[in-house]
């Protein structure tokens, strides 16, 4: 099988999505007997020599027209790279640059694309890419024949590599960059978090409608969560009645977590919200019906109030911290 590539985004850095989607990487080329070349975006200064201790070559793109994400040129610049590599294969994260990009990366190169993929592997001469189907219940086999296969990965899914004894050389990219106006990005606006990413968390707090209100989120939740050293996230139900800012949605149209644990709070457990907590350790639910489809995937659970199991369990927290 021909080369294998992955892109990794230097603005990012190599955080535990990189690391997750370079030992993917890794594993499959090993697989395919093939090298591993990485593509980074940026200025790769820090992640490029990481990158090349997994990697047999990284070639960095660190264009001035890079440095901001503009979808575009970067898929203009990625078509480019990806053509002098000729790859059987291009992994990407879960990002949202990754998502944006993907398919339109396969269609210019011609091949096909899959995304959220929790395994791929060789199959003859094409690639094959598990991802979950119904909310976690079920798993699609599917069969990518176009190549290259571009497919981004549902990162933190994935184990790193371990570090090879001699890092790959590190080439700067020679690439032709034209401005694209047939699209101009007037402003951007940065989210104001001192958190880390959702996706990254070891311990979240979720709620649901069976919450409330925003005012319970603030005053019931976010006190149990900063006892727990937990990162909130909600429901869409949640989201969507503006109890929670919409980057906190977690499930098929929201994040995809991987904690050790997911503590779900007045949250019923329905299929599009179990998609994005399929990779979670442990879940604990709080919730007053007994027959909530949450229960039957959860390692802990608590039929009741949560507004009084959340006093209870925040006044044995207190007493286990002191
Ligand atoms: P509900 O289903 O209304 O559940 C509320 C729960 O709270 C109930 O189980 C109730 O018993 C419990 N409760 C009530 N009061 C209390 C209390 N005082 N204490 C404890 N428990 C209490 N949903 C997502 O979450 N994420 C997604 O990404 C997503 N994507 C979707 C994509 C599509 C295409 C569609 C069609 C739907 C999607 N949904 C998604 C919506 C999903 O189907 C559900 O409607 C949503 O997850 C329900 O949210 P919930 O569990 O908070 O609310």
């Amino acid at each position: 099988m021909k080369d294998i590539a992955l892109i990794l985004f230097a603005s990012s850095g190599m955080d535990k999505a990189a690391q997750g989607l370079a030992g993917a990487a890794r594993r499959l080329a090993d697989q395919a007997g093939a090298p591993l070349r990485a593509i980074i975006v940026g200025k790769g200064d820090g992640i490029g020599a990481e990158a090349a201790k997994i990697a047999d070559t990284v070639v960095v793109a660190d264009h001035s027209e890079l440095s901001e994400y503009q979808p575009e040129i970067c898929l203009n610049a990625l078509a480019q790279l990806c053509r002098e590599l000729s790859p059987a294969a291009v992994l990407l994260s879960n990002d949202a640059y990754s998502q944006e990009l993907a398919p339109r990366l396969a269609h210019r190169l011609g091949g096909s694309a899959a995304g959220d993929a929790t395994e791929i592997r060789v199959h003859g001469d094409a690639l094959q890419v598990v991802r979950q189907v119904y909310g976690g219940k079920a798993q699609a086999v599917i069969a990518l024949k176009r190549s290259p296969a571009v497919v981004w990965v549902r990162a933190r899914a994935f184990a790193p590599a371990a570090a090879r004894a001699s890092a790959g050389p590190i080439t700067s990219a020679t690439i032709e960059i034209k401005p694209d106006d047939r699209l101009r990005i007037v402003e951007r606006k940065h989210e104001e978090t001192a958190e880390a990413r959702l996706e990254d968390a070891r311990v979240i707090v979720a709620g649901g409608r069976g919450v409330g209100s925003r005012e319970a989120f603030a005053a019931e939740l976010q006190p149990f969560a900063d006892l727990l050293g937990a990162q909130m996230a909600a429901s869409r139900a949640a989201c969507d009645a503006g109890w929670a800012p919409a980057t906190w949605q977690v499930g098929q149209t929201g994040k995809k977590v991987a904690p050790d644990l997911y503590v779900a709070i007045g949250i019923s457990g329905a299929s599009q919200h179990m998609a994005g907590i399929s990779e979670a350790k442990n879940i604990a639910a709080i919730n007053t019906d007994a027959e909530a489809p949450i229960f039957k995937r959860s390692r802990f659970g608590i039929v009741g109030d949560y507004r009084k199991i959340l006093p209870l369990l925040r006044e044995k927290l207190v007493a286990v911290a002191k």
